[in-house]
């Protein structure tokens, strides 16, 4: 009988979870599937990010340790980050073409949108902004009582402790100052950047200093330490094979957890929340589909040619169906290694390199969402962003899909520096919260698609690509 590829099986085990988890919500059993099944999705993330930091840190240092001479690393590296700043600013410019042409948040019916217009009105007074464009509600006498009605009713709201947690430890980020993120790059402690999950970008830099340090090194000494490294790598890619021969089951379980925590007894609930948020939910989608079907394969055909469309899709869909599952590009980076060097046909030496940098750096489905829902939020609230804050969300969107970390709902907690950075309410996040996780698992896609697609750029580059087209499709996920 011919083998199922593995990301059918995937696809298979996704949809009975989601199946699994409508079904036990309308039986009410949605605490039966929480408690019994959700803990086995928690473990198969638990073993993805098991094998990613330990990953992370041994692939960079064999990735430039095996690239030989500094020149060359220094070549790649800014090849590397230069594609990788290209595609991002890419995304944030589409996410805003979409959003000032859909202007979802505009399609919301007059009443709420000057309810809204008024509470922003009251913040922005509280909060010593000025109010620029134009309408100014609080002036008019006719409005006042509305006014005080909503301002007793948003201190009530705005107690959701996710929210609040989450805003806590955005505030932190903001009141930083301006070379934190730089200081922040730099651990002191390697065992504790080690033992600390949202400190990859330290682990990069750790793994990059020492690799860097190994090339410097008479090759006599430096040869075991690269072999050692070397072989631990395989040890790891060993793991990540097995680990996926259960994938299918462990994604059914961690669907199933999802959504019966979103749905809990009642769909219905789901359903309501979405209809509200469905244009500007549309958008995002939209944007995130354009990039996955058009850009990227545009931007192959111009840079690297000897990949084909369906080629592509067949070599990438493992990595991206963990991607959706699992919304955390850090969780799927194993995969994605696998996928782009065996499938892709991109050399370890670049892979090693670039994909754990780019898994960490460039996020360009949640840079296209941040950019979607300021401009969003904006528009529900009656607020008309000048091209100087579009610019300024170009930035700061830039920057902030950096910051994030590569686990679930990261993306969320940076648009609260994005809304600030253009005077906006950070605690709107609230209002696009019930539909974020359903959105981070499509910007996960989008991610690690996008760093597919510059290692195969970079690779084409240096003489590193190899693709053939694979003979059947199981071959796209060998685990032998
Ligand atoms: N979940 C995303 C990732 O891991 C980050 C985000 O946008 O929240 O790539």
């Amino acid at each position: 009988m011919k083998k199922l590829a593995l990301h059918w099986k995937i696809i298979i085990g996704l949809v009975l979870g989601i199946i699994w988890a409508l079904l036990s919500s309308q039986l009410g059993w949605s605490e039966f599937t929480v408690n019994w099944i959700a803990p086995f999705g928690t473990i198969f993330i638990n073993l993805l990010k098991l094998i990613a930091v330990p990953l992370v840190l041994f692939s960079i240092i064999s990735g430039v340790a095996n690239i030989g001479d500094p020149a060359s690393l220094g070549r790649m590296g800014g090849k590397t980050l230069g594609a990788y700043l290209l595609t991002t600013i890419l995304a944030v410019g589409l996410g805003l073409t979409l959003v000032n042409i859909i202007k979802p948040g505009a399609l919301v019916d007059e009443q709420s949108r000057i309810d809204n217009r008024i509470s922003y009105e009251i913040w922005a007074d509280a909060e010593g902004y000025e109010i620029k464009d134009g309408i100014n509600y609080l002036k008019d006498p006719a409005f006042l009582e509305r006014a005080q009605k909503i301002s007793d009713l948003s201190k009530s709201e705005l107690q959701d402790a996710t929210v609040s947690e989450k805003m806590e430890t955005a505030d932190k980020t903001k009141d930083a100052g301006p070379l934190q993120p730089l200081v922040d790059l730099v651990p002191q402690n390697f065992f504790k950047a080690l033992t600390d999950n949202g400190l990859m970008l330290q682990i990069i830099f750790f793994a990059l200093f020492f690799g860097v340090c190994l090339l410097f090194i008479p090759n006599e000494k430096s040869a075991p330490v690269t072999k050692l490294v070397d072989s631990i790598m395989e040890v790891f890619l060993k793991m990540v094979d097995l680990v996926m021969q259960a994938a299918p089951f462990f994604v059914f379980a961690l669907l199933a957890g999802v959504v019966s925590k979103m749905a809990g007894d009642d769909i219905g609930k789901v359903w309501e929340i979405f209809k509200g948020l469905s244009w500007y939910s549309l958008t995002v989608f939209a944007g995130l589909m354009l990039m996955i079907f058009v850009i990227y394969p545009l931007i192959l055909k111009l840079f690297v040619k000897q990949i084909p469309y369906k080629g592509f899709f067949k070599s990438m869909s493992p990595a991206q169906t963990l991607a959706f599952s699992t919304s955390s590009s850090a969780a799927t980076l194993p995969v994605t290694m696998e996928c782009v060097e065996e499938n892709l046909g991109v050399d370890k030496k670049v892979t090693s390199f670039v994909l754990p940098i780019g898994a960490t750096v460039n996020m360009d489905g949640t840079c296209l969402y941040q950019a979607v829902a300021v401009v969003f939020l904006a528009q529900l609230h009656m607020i008309d962003l000048t091209l100087g804050q579009q610019l300024t969300i170009v930035l700061t969107a830039t920057l902030a899909s950096i910051g994030s970390a590569a686990v679930p709902s990261a993306g969320l907690v940076m648009l609260i520096i994005v809304l600030g950075s253009v005077g906006l309410n950070p605690a709107w996040i609230a209002i696009i919260f019930p539909v974020d996780r359903i959105l981070d698992m499509f910007r996960t896609v989008v991610n690690v698609t996008g760093d597919a697609t510059v290692s195969s750029i970079i690779a084409k580059g240096e003489g590193m690509l190899h693709y053939k087209e694979p003979k059947s499709a199981s071959e796209t996920f060998d685990m032998d």
